[in-house]
Formats: C-alpha cells, sequence, structure tokens
C-alpha cells in the first residue's frame, strides 16, 4: 500500500473562488472547524479570479433601475428564462436574499460602482429590469475582500492540493481523496465536505474559463453517488478570441458590428431564413450574451459556429469583428440605451490592453462560459448524499435552460453562504467515519492510470477539446452526440493505456482529463435525450421547444443509462 497522510476537519471547503471564500466566512462565523483545499493558488484561481470581462454584473432587484423592481419580479424573470428547467425554492431564496448579500459584500469593502450617486445597473441577459449592478475588474474585489477577510481570521488553507474523490459510505459524505505537489496521498476525513470547484469549461477548445476549471467536482460528485442535474444546459457565447480573450458584451451589439470570415465576406446573412434580417437577430441579441436556442438571436452563434465548423474561419479558428464605419455619436447620444452607459469602461478597457475599438479589427469565436446545470441541492446547499453541500457554479436549481446574467456570482454568495452555515451546523451533530482503512479506494482509482505511456495528457486534452468544439458546443444533432461518445471513449481507454503520468503535474492533468470525460459523457447523455431545443441547449435535428420534455435530467449513477428525469424541485 503506498504512503499517504490523514488530516481531520469539521467542514472542508473545495475550492477559493467566490462561493468558497463566503462558505469558509459563514462555516467559521457559526465556530466550524474550516479547512480549504485548493488545487491552485488561495485567492488566486477559478473563474472568480479570472477576470477576461471588463465588469462583472451582479443582480439586485432594489430598484435602483426601476422603481417597479422587486424579488417577485426578479424570481419571474428567473423562472421564465428557466423555462421549467429550475428549483422555484431555490429561486425564491435568490431573489429574496440578494440585497443583503450585496450590503455583505459592501461591509467587506467590495464597491459597486454609482454615477451621479446612484448605483450604476443595467439590464443584463435575459431580464425584464436594469438591475445589474456593477463591479469593476470583474469579481476580483470579491476574492480580495473575502479572501483578505480569510486570511486575516487565520483560515486554515492548504493549497497545491488537488481534490481526487469523495470518500462516500451509505448515501453520506465523509471528506475526500487528494494528491499534493509531489503526487502522494492524502485523505481528508471532514464532518461536511463543501464543493466549490465551479464549472467544466476547459472541456471546450474555445472557452472563458481558467484552466483549473476542469469538471472535477461535478465528476467526483457523479463517481460517489449525487444527483447531477440540467448539465446539458452549459452556457455558450460570442467572446473576443484575438489578440486576447475577453467576454463580448451583449450591450456592444447594439454597435451592429461588422462579421467576416477568412475571406472577408459577411456570412450571417446566408445562415438566416427569408422572413428575418440582420438588424431584427441583432436586436434581439443586444438582450442576452449567452446563446440561447428560445429565440431569434440563435442564428448569430449558429451561423458563426457553422463558418468555422466548415473551415470558412480563421486560421486561429475565429471569424472577424469590428465596428468600422458606425455612427458612434448618434449611438452613445441615447443614454437610455446600455451601450451609451457601458461605452467608456468597456472602450478603455480595451484600449489598455491594445486594442483601439473604433478602428480595429479583432477575432470572435463562440466560447463556453458558465454551466446552469450540477449538483441537485436543497435549500440548505446540501446533496442527496449528507454532509456534501455544492455551491455557485458547481451546483444546480437556481438556474434552468437560460441564467439571467448577474445572477451567477449572487447565486455563489447566497448558497455559499448557506452551504457553510449548514455544513457547520451539521457538523456540530456528527462525528468522523469510523473506518479506519479507508485508502483502498484511492488505490484502486489511481490505479487506472497505470499505463504504459507514449500518450500526451496535453495533447489528449487539446484533441477532446476540438471534438467537444464540433459536437457539444452550440450545434448538436444526434449523429454528432454519438460521434462525441464515441470518441470520448476512445479517449479515455487511450488515457488510462497510455498517458505518461511520470511527473505529479501529468497525473493532476490525467485525472483533469478523466473527469472532463465524465462531464462530457454526462452532458452529452442528456443532450441526446432531450430531443428538442430550450435555452442554451439546441438540437439541430429538433430545433423547437417540446412539451415533453418539461423536466429535467438528473444524473444518478446508480440507475439504468444513468440518469432519471424530474423536476428538479421534487427533491425532499
Ligand atoms: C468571463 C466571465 C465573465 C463572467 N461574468 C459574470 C457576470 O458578469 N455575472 C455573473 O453573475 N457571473 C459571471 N460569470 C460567471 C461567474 O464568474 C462564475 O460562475 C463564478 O465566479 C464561479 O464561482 P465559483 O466560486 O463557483 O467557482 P470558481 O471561482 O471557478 O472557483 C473554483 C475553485 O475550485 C478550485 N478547484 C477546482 N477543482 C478543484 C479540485 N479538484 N481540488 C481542489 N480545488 C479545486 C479552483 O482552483 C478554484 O479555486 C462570468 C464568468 C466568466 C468566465
Amino acid at each position: 500500500m503506498p504512503k499517504y497522510r490523514e488530516i481531520h476537519t469539521d467542514v472542508l471547503v473545495v475550492g477559493s473562488g467566490g462561493t468558497a471564500l463566503r462558505a469558509i466566512l459563514e462555516a467559521d462565523d457559526a465556530g466550524a472547524e474550516v479547512l480549504a483545499v485548493i488545487k491552485g493558488a488561495f485567492r488566486k484561481s477559478g473563474a472568480t479570479f479570472h477576470s477576461v470581462a471588463e465588469v462583472g454584473a451582479f443582480n439586485v432587484p432594489d430598484g435602483a433601475g426601476d422603481p417597479e423592481d422587486n424579488p417577485e419580479v426578479y424570481s419571474a424573470d428567473i423562472l421564465r428564462a428557466a423555462q421549467g428547467m429550475a428549483d422555484d425554492r431555490l429561486v425564491s431564496i435568490l431573489a429574496n436574499e440578494a440585497y443583503d448579500t450585496m450590503k455583505y459584500l459592501e461591509r467587506h469593502g467590495v464597491h459597486f460602482e454609482k454615477k451621479d450617486g446612484n448605483y450604476l445597473v443595467f439590464r443584463a441577459c435575459f431580464s425584464s429590469k436594469p438591475r445589474s449592478h456593477v463591479i469593476k475588474d470583474h469579481f476580483k474585489p470579491v476574492i480580495k475582500a473575502l479572501g483578505g477577510e480569510a486570511s486575516r481570521r487565520g483560515i486554515k488553507v492548504l493549497d497545491q492540493l488537488m481534490i481526487v474523490n469523495l470518500i462516500a459510505r451509505d448515501g453520506q459524505c465523509w471528506g475526500a481523496y487528494a494528491i499534493d505537489a509531489d503526487g502522494q496521498s492524502v485523505v481528508i476525513r471532514a464532518k461536511s465536505t463543501i464543493l466549490t470547484t465551479g464549472g467544466a469549461s476547459q472541456l471546450f477548445a474555445t472557452n472563458l474559463y481558467p484552466t483549473d476549471i476542469t469538471g472535477d467536482g461535478y465528476a467526483m460528485a457523479y463517481r460517489a453517488g449525487a444527483h447531477l442535474a440540467n448539465m446539458e444546459f452549459m452556457q455558450a457565447g460570442v467572446s473576443i478570441t484575438e489578440p486576447f480573450i475577453n467576454l463580448f458584451g451583449n450591450y456592444l451589439w447594439d454597435a451592429e458590428p461588422n462579421l467576416t470570415d477568412r475571406n472577408g465576406e459577411r456570412f450571417i446573412e446566408r445562415h438566416l431564413p427569408d422572413n428575418l434580417s440582420l438588424s431584427q437577430v441583432i436586436a434581439e441579441k443586444e438582450r442576452h450574451f449567452p446563446f440561447s436556442s428560445s429565440d431569434i438571436s440563435k442564428y448569430i452563434e449558429i451561423s458563426i459556429q457553422k463558418t468555422i465548423n466548415s473551415g470558412a474561419g480563421t486560421d486561429e479558428g475565429g471569424v472577424y469583428m469590428d465596428f468600422i464605419g458606425r455612427d458612434f455619436d448618434a449611438i452613445l447620444a441615447d443614454e437610455s440605451r446600455s451601450i451609451a452607459n457601458m461605452w467608456p469602461l468597456t472602450y478603455d478597457w480595451y484600449k489598455e490592453r491594445g486594442v483601439d475599438l473604433y478602428t480595429d479589427k479583432v477575432q470572435i469565436a463562440c466560447s463556453a462560459h458558465a454551466i446552469n446545470g450540477g449538483l441537485r441541492i436543497d435549500t440548505d446547499a446540501q446533496s442527496n448524499l449528507k454532509g456534501l453541500f455544492a455551491a455557485g457554479e458547481t451546483a444546480a436549481g437556481p438556474h434552468g435552460a437560460d441564467r439571467l446574467g448577474g445572477n451567477m456570482a449572487l447565486t455563489c454568495q447566497v448558497f455559499g453562504a448557506r452551504a457553510g452555515r449548514a455544513a457547520a451546523l451539521r457538523a456540530q451533530n456528527t462525528g468522523h467515519l469510523e473506518i479506519s482503512d479507508i485508502f483502498e479506494e484511492q488505490a484502486e482509482y489511481l490505479a487506472r492510470f497505470g499505463g504504459k505511456g507514449g500518450s500526451d495528457v496535453h495533447d489528449i486534452r487539446k484533441r477532446l477539446q476540438a471534438v467537444a468544439n464540433r459536437h457539444l458546443l452550440i450545434i448538436r444533432n444526434e449523429q454528432g452526440l454519438k460521434d462525441f461518445l464515441l470518441a470520448t471513449e476512445e479517449l479515455r481507454e487511450e488515457l488510462y493505456a497510455a498517458a505518461d503520468i511520470s511527473e505529479p503535474d501529468r497525473l493532476k492533468l490525467a485525472i483533469e482529463n478523466d473527469n472532463l470525460i465524465e462531464v462530457a459523457q454526462i452532458m452529452t447523455r442528456a443532450a441526446l435525450y432531450r430531443q428538442e431545443s430550450r435555452g442554451g441547449h439546441y438540437r439541430e435535428d429538433f430545433p423547437t421547444a417540446s412539451d415533453d420534455h418539461l423536466h429535467s435530467v438528473i444524473h444518478d449513477r446508480t440507475v439504468e443509462n444513468g440518469y432519471f428525469t424530474s423536476p428538479l424541485v421534487e427533491m425532499n
């Protein structure tokens, strides 16, 4: 049996994004002993820290943008966008706790932008009211504020430690297995475990996410018997890909950018039905950043992805975009347009990075963004495995088929806080798992990577990402999804049989690849089942929504096919 060390804690928090930090502070406030374990660097990892957008949008229905806004109007917006796929209990909590959550962040030093003494707000994706409050430099200020507080309190942190699997027995979670920077195993016994590992967007060749976001939480939870839901509803949207990666804010469509292929030819018009004009499609696109199959703006992403898939994209895998010839004096004169409010911040952000948006051409593509699905949780953010909590992008329920822009960062805070409090309470009333030798299953899991070498883990990752872009990003159809499942099986066989894991870093990448493959198969099974198009999920062969699919796909590895279907809200 290889050597391993053991650690004990009340509450194990996996990650150090916005969700994790909030969970840590709440569990600490409740008197629990907390250990934070992070694969990367503490306070410097995850999507919350990753500024590839000029601002972060944070929804609060406080009436700052419209006196008629309130939690009820906000909840109705969320449920409308979710199209039957959200848990309305979680939605109601989110809407009602938003204001206090913003005040909590302000007390900890997060600055929300103001204009003329009032909160600066804009109407973000799928929203009926302007309620997205603005944090400059994306969500780095949240990390700085809450992470600073965690450090001041002396919270115990182990970074460069990757959680690999959960310790699960009889429907309960008792901590996790990890590997350290030297490739040595660590067993962490915890009375409560909070998964805040973010999403899985590194599955795709074009994505807006940092390299540590590889679906580890989803995959290990699924392996342990936790239920996942709504995994087919991942978001993707148009982003700048060259000369740097940046989210393309939806308000920018208001200036009607020029999109051209590798030959300088305009292409969107070719993909539009006869009854639709480019201006109509662009006007709809201005309402939301992520791709949605539920309205006519879908033709923009579909045409971009088809152009790239057909080989008419640039050598770097994008298409060209510019604003040359646009009358910005007229566009910015009308202050009721979101672009007028956001343009100064946006223009400066690009200029600082060497791009003059008035005159320069950049490259764009469809990039993977946040995932609306994740672990199925209750109002305490607890999963069906007792003692396993999940929040932020790792959990499902507060969102559905489409998600309001500005809702994820709020979700991270609201359910991170609930997870922290409930995990601390459970820890007060629970002991540790009374089994002495629990290392065997970690050894068994790691043994699957016992191949003879010869295949490079980076190369396997690249091939997985390329085939995911082709078959799972934006355009899905039965044959493509089946081809993708087959490709993931072959890549997994190669990973186990031949991946070179001679260095600890390579072993970590191999485990991440295994997790990405698990997530890819989960998403694909749901996408194959869902013979319809709804929100972020688009089936070319079933292009409209169907009432036969008004329930979520819930992944459970213990049942036939690995999933069942049910409304989310029926979980006890
Ligand atoms: C470009 C961009 C713009 C966005 N804009 C907005 C916006 O305006 N409004 C909004 O609401 N949302 C927005 N989002 C989404 C939002 O930022 C993320 O969904 C959110 O920050 C995720 O936070 P999190 O705490 O769940 O996870 P993350 O911040 O991603 O943190 C995950 C943590 O888990 C760690 N981890 C992962 N795997 C392991 C493992 N195996 N072991 C140990 N640690 C692990 C990571 O290292 C990291 O510390 C945006 C996202 C991006 C990328």
